[in-house]
């Protein structure tokens, strides 16, 4: 199963993207976990990177497009991934769709997870209290004014990845402000709908 989560920052989408990780056995790809560990293995891409990170904005195109396209073809993601955080702009979205069609593959799924801005904050406030609680570091840019710069980008330009997934007949959205269970059931039942659908083209139905 090959699968896009989509959403903005603090959605719930690293948490959900791990349940699903769990359940199917295939790998979850996070661009802002690879960046993370970039940064801090001090490689090329890390050191150019993390300014952009720490501010709230995007690492350029081509940067992110270069690191899924190989880590899509490393052999634990042969049977399928999970991509958590990207495709993050509409460029994204067309490089990833012609990477997999040179693969003669396909999305399974895009799922959107809907969250409002104000609550995102809280969520945000709330993971940085409690890695302080943990002992652990605050990523850099779960800052309020980061955030905010965050939320801008997202609007501005993660936005409309969901209309060029909706415009594909792809996207499912399912409400991010339930409980994390909700959102899990809510998730599978969206993998059955489409896996129904797919199933009843196949056949020649509707
Ligand atoms: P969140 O979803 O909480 O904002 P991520 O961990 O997905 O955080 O990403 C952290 C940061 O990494 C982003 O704010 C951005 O700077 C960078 N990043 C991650 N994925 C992408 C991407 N696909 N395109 C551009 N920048 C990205």
């Amino acid at each position: 199963m090959r699968l896009v989560l989509l959403g903005p920052p603090g959605a719930g989408k690293g948490t959900q993207s791990t349940r699903l990780q769990d359940k199917y056995k295939i790998p979850q790809l996070s661009t802002g976990d690879m960046l993370r560990a970039a940064v801090k293995a001090g490689t090329p891409i890390g050191l150019k990177a993390k300014a952009i990170m720490d501010a709230g904005g995007l690492v350029p195109d081509e940067t992110v497009v270069g690191i899924i396209a190989e880590r899509i073809d490393e052999p634990d993601a042969k049977t399928g991934f999970i991509l958590d955080g990207f495709p993050r702009t509409v460029k994204q979205a067309e490089a990833l769709a012609s990477i997999l069609h040179a693969k003669h593959m396909d999305l399974d799924a895009v799922i959107e997870l809907v969250v409002d801005d104000r609550a995102l904050l809280a969520r945000i406030e709330k993971r940085a209290q409690e890695s302080i609680a943990r002992g652990d570091a605050v990523r850099a840019d779960d800052n309020p004014e980061a955030f905010r710069k965050r939320l801008e980008s997202y609007h501005a330009q993660t936005a409309p990845v969901s209309a060029f997934y909706a415009a594909k007949c792809a996207l499912k959205a399912v409400d991010g402000m339930a409980p994390i269970d909700d959102v899990s059931a809510a998730i599978e039942r969206a993998l059955h709908e489409r896996k129904n659908a797919a199933a009843s083209t196949r056949a020649g139905g509707a």
